[in-house]
C-alpha cells in the first residue's frame, strides 16, 4: 500500500437539525457534531467510509493541521494508496457526543441553564453516538455507507451502526472490538471514574471554572493504558529499567522507567482530555451489550452488512474470544462474515500501531469488486404475455442472449436466452411461457464479482440477473464482463 498523505485538514462542525433522543430517556436539544473529511463524495454518493474513533480519540484521524508535526490518530490508514484510499473513498470521522473535542459533551453549554453541563450532561449510550453520526451522515447527504470501520469503541460503533441502521450500511469494520462489554472492562472503566469522582478537585462536576481534577483523570488513564499493552510490550519497552538513577531510591520517588512514563501519560492526557467526558464515554461503553436475552446472534439478527472482524492476538482488555464470538453470531444470522486474528505483541493499542497488517487486511477488504460495480443497468426484459418472436427481436436489437421476463408486479418471474429460442424453434414452440426458465439463479449487488462467477459455474450458465429486495431487477451481470475484468487487472 502507498503512503499518501491527505495534507492540511481542519476539523469543521455541524449543528443536528434536530434534538437527538437518547436511549436512556429524554432529548439531547442542542447537538453539535465536529468532523472531518477526506477523499471527495462522488456524484452518486457512494464511497463514504465513516471512521469511528475509539475513548480518547476525536475527529482528528488523518492529515495535519496546520503547523502540527504529529498527524491525526490513524494517518496510516486513511490517504492516497492507503486501505482507506482517498482517492477512491470519501472518509468522514467525527468525534463523539459527550467527548470534549468539539462535539456537544458535558463541557457543553446548557441551552436550559446557559452554564456548562457538568455532571448534568444526560448520560449517552454508544447507540445515541451513532444516531448523532447518522444526522451527520445526512446531513453530508449521503443516504447509505459504503462502509463503517473502528477500532475498540470505534468497532463497537461500527458493530452498532449495522443493528440501529442496516440499510445504511454496506460493509462494516471491527477492530479490537466486543458485542457485549465483560466484567473486566466494566471494572477498569470504574477504577478509571472512582479515580476522578474522589479527586476533590472533580467538585461534583463543576470544575471547569476551578480546573480539572487532574490527579484523578492521570491516575485514570494511567490503569487505562496498562491495559492497552501487553506484558510482553512491556517487557521490551521498559523491562526492568531504572528511570535518572543507577540504584534504587528507597523511597516512593519514581524508580522505574515504567513508572515514570505512565505518569507522563497520565500528566499529558490532561493537557487534552476533559475529566467529566472520561466518566460519560466509559459509562458508555459499559452499558454497550447488543445481545438480546443472552443472545447475541438475536441481538445481531437484522445486520446485512458484510462484516470483516480483526482481533488482536495479545489484547487482553478485548481479547480474541469476544471476537469470535461476534463472528459465530455473524455467522448463525448468515451474514457474510471475516474474521482475521492479527499477530501482534502490542496488545489492545495493535488497532493503532499495526499499521501495516491492517492495511492488508482492511485494504483487501474493502478493495473487493462487487456486482454492482460491473453489472449492466437498465438492460431490456420482457413480460411474461411477450410471443417468442418478439423476445427474439429484443435480442436481436439489444444485441444479449439474456432477457430477464418480469411478472405482473414488475418482480423477475423468469429468463429466456437466445438458447431457449433454439430450442422453441427446433421443438415448434411459440409461447415464451412453454420455454422460459422459471427458477432464476440471481445475485445482490453487493455480492463479490469472486461470488457471483462461482454461482454461474456452479448451474453452468453465462449470466444472473442483479435484483433488489423484491425481486425487482437492476441489472445484469455476464461472464463477459467478468472476463473483461480479468483482462483489466492484468
Ligand atoms: N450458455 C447458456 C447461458 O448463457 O446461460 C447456458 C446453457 S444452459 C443449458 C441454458 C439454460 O439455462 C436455459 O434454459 C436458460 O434459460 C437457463 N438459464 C440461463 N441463465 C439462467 C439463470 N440465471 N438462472 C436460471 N437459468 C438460467
Amino acid at each position: 500500500m502507498g503512503s499518501g498523505s491527505v495534507g492540511t485538514v481542519e476539523t469543521r462542525s455541524m449543528t443536528l437539525p434536530a434534538p437527538l433522543p437518547l436511549e436512556g430517556g429524554g432529548v439531547l436539544p442542542e447537538v453539535v457534531v465536529a468532523y472531518e473529511t477526506y477523499g471527495r463524495l462522488n456524484d452518486e454518493k457512494t464511497n463514504a467510509v465513516l471512521v469511528c474513533h475509539a475513548l480518547s480519540g476525536d475527529a482528528h484521524a488523518a492529515g495535519h493541521h496546520g503547523g502540527d508535526e504529529r498527524p491525526g490518530w490513524w494517518d496510516g490508514l486513511i490517504g492516497p494508496g492507503k486501505a482507506l484510499d482517498t482517492d477512491r473513498f470519501f472518509v468522514i470521522c467525527s468525534n463523539v457526543i459527550s467527548g470534549c473535542q468539539g462535539s456537544t459533551g458535558p463541557s457543553s453549554i446548557d441551552p436550559v441553564t446557559g452554564r456548562p453541563y457538568g455532571a448534568r450532561f444526560p448520560v449517552i449510550t454508544v447507540r445515541d453516538m451513532v444516531a448523532a453520526q447518522r444526522a451527520l451522515v445526512a446531513g453530508l447527504g449521503i443516504g447509505r455507507l459504503n462502509a463503517v470501520i473502528g477500532g475498540s469503541m470505534g468497532g463497537m460503533q461500527a458493530l452498532q451502526w449495522t443493528v440501529s441502521y442496516p440499510d445504511a450500511v454496506q460493509r462494516a469494520v471491527v477492530i479490537a472490538a466486543t458485542g457485549t462489554s465483560s466484567p473486566q472492562q466494566i471494572a477498569f472503566n470504574e477504577i478509571g471514574r472512582r479515580a476522578i469522582m474522589t479527586d476533590p478537585a472533580w467538585s461534583g462536576g463543576d470544575y471547569l471554572d476551578r480546573g480539572e481534577p487532574e490527579a484523578g483523570l492521570a491516575l485514570a488513564r494511567m490503569v487505562g493504558h496498562v491495559t492497552y499493552l501487553s506484558d510482553e510490550s512491556m517487557h521490551e519497552k521498559f523491562g526492568r529499567r531504572l528511570q535518572g538513577r543507577e540504584k534504587f531510591g528507597f523511597g516512593f520517588a519514581t524508580d522505574f522507567a515504567v513508572e515514570s512514563y505512565l505518569h507522563h501519560q497520565g500528566e499529558s492526557f490532561t493537557r487534552r482530555f476533559d475529566a467529566n467526558s472520561y466518566l460519560y464515554i466509559t459509562k458508555a461503553l459499559d452499558y454497550f451489550d447488543l445481545s438480546v436475552d443472552g443472545s447475541l446472534a438475536a441481538g445481531l439478527a437484522e445486520v446485512t452488512a458484510k462484516v470483516l472482524v480483526v482481533s488482536v492476538s495479545s489484547d487482553w482488555l478485548y481479547p480474541p474470544y469476544q471476537s469470535q464470538a461476534l463472528v459465530e453470531a455473524l455467522a448463525a444470522n448468515e451474514v457474510e462474515v471475516e474474521y482475521c486474528e492479527i499477530a501482534s505483541k502490542y496488545g489492545h493499542d495493535a488497532f493503532l500501531l499495526e499499521t501495516g497488517q491492517l492495511n492488508y487486511l482492511v485494504g483487501r477488504f474493502l478493495s473487493r469488486i462487487e456486482v454492482r460495480d460491473v453489472m449492466t443497468s437498465g438492460v431490456p426484459a420482457l413480460e411474461t404475455g411477450t410471443v417468442l418472436v418478439e423476445a427474439a427481436r429484443v435480442m436481436i436489437d439489444h444485441g444479449v442472449n439474456h432477457l430477464p421476463v418480469l411478472g405482473p408486479n414488475g418482480a423477475l418471474a423468469g429468463i429466456v436466452t437466445s438458447w431457449d429460442i433454439a430450442k422453441a424453434v427446433a421443438g415448434g414452440i411459440t409461447s415464451l411461457a412453454g420455454v422460459m426458465t422459471r427458477d432464476v439463479i440471481t445475485v445482490g449487488p453487493d455480492a463479490t464479482v469472486g461470488e457471483a462467477a462461482a454461482r454461474m459455474e456452479s448451474h453452468s450458465i453465462s449470466a444472473l440477473p442483479v435484483v433488489d429486495e423484491d425481486k425487482r431487477v437492476i441489472g445484469i451481470v455476464s461472464s463477459e464482463a467478468l472476463s473483461r475484468l480479468v483482462g483489466r487487472c492484468r
